[in-house]
């Protein structure tokens, strides 16, 4: 790898397009003072990344843009373009050639470029760092910088010659671990702040969760008591409703039989009045038979005449003539009035009215023969035979009037018993009547009873439906209450018969205990289910877990990260020593080189620094102060014959000899890829110019050169030579010259 070719246009005062080809090892640039040769190596810098405006003479961005002149307009960019070859592909890309471009603008702002392709710095800085070209720019020495080294401070003087071995590269990454260290423990503390945040809300939702845990233990008690008791419930509801509903359909069964009853009742009550057939037979007959009796009681008269008659006639004819006063008898006349007295008895006893006034008509006809009797006859004596005759003919006719009565009374004995046979029909009827209206009554009051109690059990029923009702909304609360859908208490063993036979009390006493209990649970949970207790809590837990793991792995990141620098550290001394070790090798040979003996080398140095607070005010100073080591470089020189032991009693071309001896001792040792030196050579007399001029040649073996000279000896080791010169339009111009022309022109 080597730089190829370095394009420069609007840089300072190159306005327009330059382009040096280092085709050589060794390449000079020479020309008058003045003429612009140091931009040349400031526009290294430049395109190299360097942020440091001092370092390229600039104040501001602006500085670096090609200003104008008298006969040209200033330039709004400035671009320059460094092109390395990469055949052998030291820069880790896929290139021939890498050309890395940087472009400013007036209005400060800035671009890079990768083989065209635009890119950040960091991009820039990371592909030059891989062939070990830092911005830094130890390897290009400006004009009047060669001796920096021996006048910087033994700190700083490390730090360039750490750079110079390659050593930056620890630096920057210890100072990467660090940052990153920083922000692992930045991420460290934020993440325990953050835990130490949400510690006291995962307490208190931790304390929600126990009263959820309690709250779903106690739901799964209540489950269990509203399993039971739901399950005993409808027990009872199942067994009531059959029950109920079995009494119902009895009561109304026996409530239709007494229906049906008391209207049979109702229909017999009616058929037996007094308007019946019987009763209007019963009455025609006893007429009938009154008119039969009638006429047998007029017969009875007849007869009992024609008997006084048949009597009177006996007498008559019996009796003798002259006695014509009659006696009656003391026994006839009592008979006579036992017999009234008899009949008269019979008659007033009875209602019927033809008897009575039958029996009238009879006792008179017995007092008018009674009469007849004892008033007496004409008095004949012996009975003719016309009074026999007549006799005869009243016994006749007496005979066929019994006989005539005697039908008579068959009659009546006939109208007797067909009366007798009625009132026996009717008497029976009578009673069945009394019955039907006794049946009517008591099915009456039966249908009313059975009304009644139907009611009731009909009452039962509706309070029962309300039972049912309140049966189902238990459950469904229950459900509710205990976060399912529905209740299911199927699984739920009770002993049924205990459950029907406990009295209700009981169940009562159950439901009050579930009261109890879902008042219980509305305490702890306030009717919520804790479901998002529970997720909040669970995701404030995997939160707190998984910052305790990221906390973790930040520790462990950050101890690796600890182990890391530590590493870097150990390295980066190790290689320093060693650095240091063959440095001083070169130096003390370079060193002896240029001045003909003597020695030189590096020693590291531990300086001590008193470090104070500024922020406090002390009390009490020495307590506060303390020391603080710094490593650094001192440089160790003694001159052949010549007792000079420090750099500052070093003259001028001195101190150039020894700076140069030591920056070509560290490029020695670690070759940069190319080598600016601007005017290095300044102060050097002509011996020590050919010395110098050794010097850059062996160092050309190991790192292209691009020196700045106005120095013969030097411009003669040079492969290639470039002059630069400046015309009155104040522009750096650029062309390829010879040595001879070289001398010339540097003169
Ligand atoms: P010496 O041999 O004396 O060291 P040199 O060849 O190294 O001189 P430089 O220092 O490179 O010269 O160039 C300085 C010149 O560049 C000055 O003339 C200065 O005016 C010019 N210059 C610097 N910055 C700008 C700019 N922004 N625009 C135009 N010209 C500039």
């Amino acid at each position: 790898m080597r730089v190829k070719s370095l394009e420069i246009s609007g840089f300072k005062s190159f306005a327009k397009k330059s382009t040096f080809d280092f085709g050589a090892s060794i390449s000079a640039i020479v020309g008058p003072n003045g003429s612009g040769k140091s931009n040349v190596a400031e526009a290294l810098r430049f395109v190299l990344g360097e942020q440091s405006l001092k370092s390229m003479r600039g104040k501001r961005t602006e500085d670096l843009i090609f200003n104008g002149s008298k006969s040209s307009e200033r330039q709004n960019r400035a671009k320059v373009i460094i092109t390395f070859d990469n055949k052998d592909r030291t820069f880790p890309v896929d290139y021939d050639e890498v050309a890395i471009a940087r472009e400013i603008h007036r209005d400060a702002s800035s671009e890079y470029f990768l083989n065209g392709s635009s890119v950040r710095l960091k991009d820039v800085i990371e592909i030059l760092s891989s062939v070990h070209i830092g911005a830094s720019g130890h390897h290009i020495i400006s004009q009047g910088e060669a001796d920096r080294i021996l006048n910087t401070s033994p700190k700083e003087r490390r730090a360039m010659i750490e750079d110079a071995l390659g050593l930056k590269i620890y630096h920057w990454k210890i100072v990467e671990s660090e940052r990153k260290l920083l922000k692992t423990e930045e991420n460290m503390r934020q993440s325990e702040s953050l835990r130490r945040e949400i510690a006291p809300h995962i307490k208190f939702l931790k304390k929600q969760v126990e009263k959820v845990e309690q709250a779903r233990a106690l739901r799964d008690e209540l489950a269990l008591m509203y399993g039971d008791y739901l399950k005993r419930e409808e027990a009872y509801i199942q067994c009531a409703r059959e029950k109920l509903h079995g009494e119902k359909e009895n009561l109304e069964r026996e409530l239709h039989e007494a229906n049906e009853a008391l209207a049979h009742a109702d229909s017999l009550r009616g058929v037996h009045t007094k308007d019946s057939a019987e009763v209007a037979l019963l009455v025609s007959v006893r007429a009938e038979m009154g008119a039969v009796r009638r006429e047998r009681d007029d017969l009875g008269r007849k007869i009992g005449r024609f008997e006084g008659m048949i009597e009177f006639e006996e007498r008559r004819m019996n009796a003798p003539q002259e006695a014509h006063e009659k006696t009656v008898s003391a026994d006839e006349a009592e008979n006579l009035a036992q017999n009234l007295y008899d009949e008269l008895g019979y008659a007033e006893s009875s209602e019927d009215y033809l008897y009575i006034k039958g029996v009238v008509s009879a006792t008179r006809n017995k007092i008018g023969k009674f009469l007849e009797h004892i008033r007496g006859s004409d008095g004949q004596r012996g009975p003719s035979e016309a009074a026999i005759k007549a006799l005869e003919d009243l016994h006749i006719e007496h005979k066929s009037l019994l006989s005539a009565q005697q039908n008579l009374e068959d009659v009546i004995s006939g109208f007797e018993t067909r009366i007798h046979e009625l009132e026996r029909i009717l008497e029976t009827k009578r009673a069945e009547t009394t019955d039907a209206e006794r049946a009517s009554f008591e099915f009456r009051a039966k249908k009313q009873e059975l009304t009644l109690r139907l009611g009731m059990v009909r009452e039962h029923i509706e309070n029962f439906t309300r039972d049912e009702v309140s049966f189902r909304e238990e459950l469904r609360e229950g459900g509710i209450l205990i976060g399912r859908s529905i209740l299911d208490y199927t699984n739920i063993y009770i002993d049924v018969a205990q459950a029907l036979s406990e009295p209700r009390a009981e169940q009562e006493a159950r439901r009050k205990k579930i009261e109890r209990a879902k008042i219980r649970l509305e305490d702890i949970m306030g009717g919520g289910s804790g479901e998002d207790i529970m997720r909040e809590y669970e995701e404030a837990v995997s939160r707190d877990e998984f910052l305790a793991k990221e906390l973790e792995d930040l520790k462990t990141s950050a101890e690796s990260l600890r182990d890391l620098m530590r590493g870097l550290e150990e390295e980066l001394g190790a290689q320093f020593k060693d650095g240091i070790k063959k440095i001083n090798k070169q130096f003390s040979e370079f060193f002896a080189l240029m001045f003909g003996g003597g020695t030189a080398s590096l020693e590291v140095v531990i300086e001590k620094k008193r470090k104070r607070s500024d922020t406090e005010i002390i009390e009490n100073p020495e307590e506060l102060e303390e020391e603080e080591a710094e490593e650094g470089i001192e440089v160790a020189i003694s001159l052949p014959h010549k007792k000079i032991r420090g750099l500052q009693m070093l003259s001028g071309g001195e101190r150039a000899l020894t700076s140069i001896a030591l920056i070509f001792a560290v490029s020695q040792v670690n070759p940069p890829p190319f080598l600016v030196l601007d005017e290095t050579d300044a102060a050097l007399d002509e011996a020590n110019s050919k010395k110098y001029g050794d010097m850059v040649a062996t160092l050309a073996k190991y790192s292209q050169l691009i020196v700045i000279t106005h120095n013969r000896e030097t411009m003669s080791r040079a492969g290639i030579i470039y002059g630069v010169t400046m015309g009155s339009d104040a522009i750096s111009k650029l062309l390829s010259i010879k040595f001879e022309e070289a001398e010339q022109l540097a003169k």
